[in-house]
């Protein structure tokens, strides 16, 4: 077992309009993720995917970065999140990489952390929960994905308009895991540690037993967030963008 430190991150929200964010992850890549054992990206890594049929620029250029991570040996693992839900098996090969259903048990040295993207702990939110159930329907994704390029485009467009108007309107603690829906998968898993994003409010949650953590990683828009481990600790952290690091 390798002693390098296994990395984590999430919500890069990687979108073209966003050329800070790409260079910031790709020197990520270059100045952590190369010196690691393995990369865990715990979904909405893209602001949007549409299928892996659709390529863009930015979509090839991120699989030519990360696989030539995967060719100096790092292990790199793919979660989807409720932005890029429609990322495939396909795009994940084309990165070197594998992609991992949620929640995903990690063990690495002689512990056990829980991985999520942490939209299904929002509970209180049942448009987002219905919705989701929805989209994550295979049938719904065939025919989704079987709907012509343009298609797929104005719908998403549609769906962000009708979710950002919902959320203005939503109290905090909706948009927020639910404390309870924390406490059942860490009790399910028999997990002490649960590592999660989504919520875009990065954070070391030591919970009231007295005994389990709740690692929130954070969103990548001024800040790179990450969560690095390794046999001496877990511990989040995130670097300028704009310093060198
Ligand atoms: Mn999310």
């Amino acid at each position: 077992m390798s002693d390098k430190p296994i990395l984590f991150i999430s919500d890069l929200h990687l979108e073209p309009d966003r050329p800070d964010i790409s260079q910031a992850f790709f020197d990520f890549l270059e100045a952590k993720a190369s010196n690691a054992q393995a990369l865990y990206i715990l979904g909405d890594f893209f602001n949007v995917w549409l299928g892996d049929d659709v390529h863009t620029e930015l979509s090839d250029q991120v699989a030519r970065h990360l696989h030539a991570l995967s060719a100096q040996g790092v292990t790199i693992k793919l979660m989807r999140g409720n932005r890029d839900f429609l990322m495939g098996g396909g795009y994940a090969q084309t990165c070197g990489a594998e992609l991992i259903e949620e929640p995903y048990l990690l063990t690495a040295f002689n512990k056990k952390v829980l991985l999520m993207h942490g939209d299904v702990l929002c509970t209180k939110d049942t448009d987002y929960m219905a919705f989701r159930k929805m989209v994550r329907n295979p049938d719904w994704q065939k025919d989704f994905l079987a709907r012509s390029v343009e298609e797929r485009i104005a719908y998403a467009a549609e769906a962000r308009k009708q979710s950002q108007a919902m959320s203005s309107n939503k109290a905090d603690d909706i948009m927020d895991v639910t404390p309870e829906a924390v406490t059942d998968i860490i009790q399910a898993y028999a997990i002490d540690t649960l590592i999660h994003g989504h919520t875009h409010r990065p954070k070391v949650h030591e919970l009231a037993n007295g005994r389990d953590t709740r690692m929130v990683l954070g969103d990548w828009d001024k800040v790179a967030w990450y969560i690095s481990w390794d046999q001496q600790q877990l511990a989040l952290h995130y670097l300028n963008p704009h310093s060198s690091v």
